[in-house]
């Protein structure tokens, strides 16, 4: 039997195993220890005794252990998952692009633009509708093997897998078009946003933190020349980016 014990029928299972097991223990303790006629005479006296015992202590130590494994399931979902919008966690983002193999793949930075703006006009909890709107659209805009993250705040990162320079800036101005032309749906009110992104290539051997900073880069660019828009990281433009590790403390 599996000693996770997660549902009612598990509870029951482990009770069940554990009751046996002390019957059958006190069972032949009791022939080892004592005179066989005497621990004939005792043995149901003895036996009920045992099973009395386990019984309901195994149904609490199961029930305590059913706990135990939701409460581990929902701390690791918590983990994986952001609260507000369903999307990857930073720690799940480095999990999953830790065991990325072969292709090289293109990284998108996301900022929803003058969101301080937002909240402050339509409210925090229009906010919270607006960053879980934003985020389902660049989900259902991506494929299942893609990555899409919340980094921070109103900041999402996106992996596209496989993906090269120009099909990354074709999927960021994509996104950018997607986000303008879809209204935030907060009660009765219909409300606009637009977003800006950066984009750079993780080559498959690359590191993946200097490829965000390069598309962090871009979309300070990006912001800079008016937002609404996905620019690609430029060496030229933008500078190298620093290499990961050396920057100064
Ligand atoms: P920019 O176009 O330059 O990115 O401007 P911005 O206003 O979007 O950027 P700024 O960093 O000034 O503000 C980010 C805002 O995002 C501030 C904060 O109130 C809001 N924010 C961050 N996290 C949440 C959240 O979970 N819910 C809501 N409603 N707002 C959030
Ligand atoms: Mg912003
Ligand atoms: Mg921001």
């Amino acid at each position: 039997m599996s000693w996770q014990v997660r549902t009612g029928a598990d509870v029951w299972r482990f009770t069940a195993v554990i009751s046996g097991v002390v019957l059958l223990g006190s069972i032949g303790l009791r022939f080892a220890v004592l005179p066989v006629d005497l621990a004939t005479r005792t043995l149901l006296p003895g036996s009920a005794m045992a099973l009395l015992l386990a019984a309901p202590i195994a149904w609490f130590v199961g029930q305590r252990m059913r706990e135990v494994a939701r409460l581990g399931d929902r701390l690791e979902h918590a983990l994986h998952h952001d609260m507000l919008t369903g999307v990857h966690t930073r720690l799940s983002f480095y999990e999953r692009a830790g065991r990325m193999t072969g292709d090289s793949c293109a990284v998108i930075v996301a900022d929803i633009d003058n969101f301080k703006g937002f909240n402050d006009r339509y409210g925090h909890f229009a906010g919270d509708q607006a960053l879980r709107q934003f985020a389902a659209m660049l989900t259902a805009n991506c494929r299942a093997a893609d990555l899409v993250a919340r980094f921070g705040g109103e900041e999402f990162v996106i992996v596209i897998m496989g993906a090269g320079a120009d099909e990354g800036l074709a999927v960021a101005e994509r996104l950018a078009a997607r986000v303008r032309a879809s209204p935030i749906f907060f009660g009765e009110h219909t409300l606009r946003l637009t977003a800006s992104f950066g984009v750079a290539t993780l080559p498959s051997d690359g590191d993946m933190d200097s490829a965000i900073q390069q598309a962090d880069r871009a979309l300070y660019r990006a912001k800079h020349a008016g937002r609404d828009r996905a620019f690609m990281f430029d060496p030229a433009q933008d500078g190298a980016a620093i290499p990961m590790g050396t920057a100064a403390e």
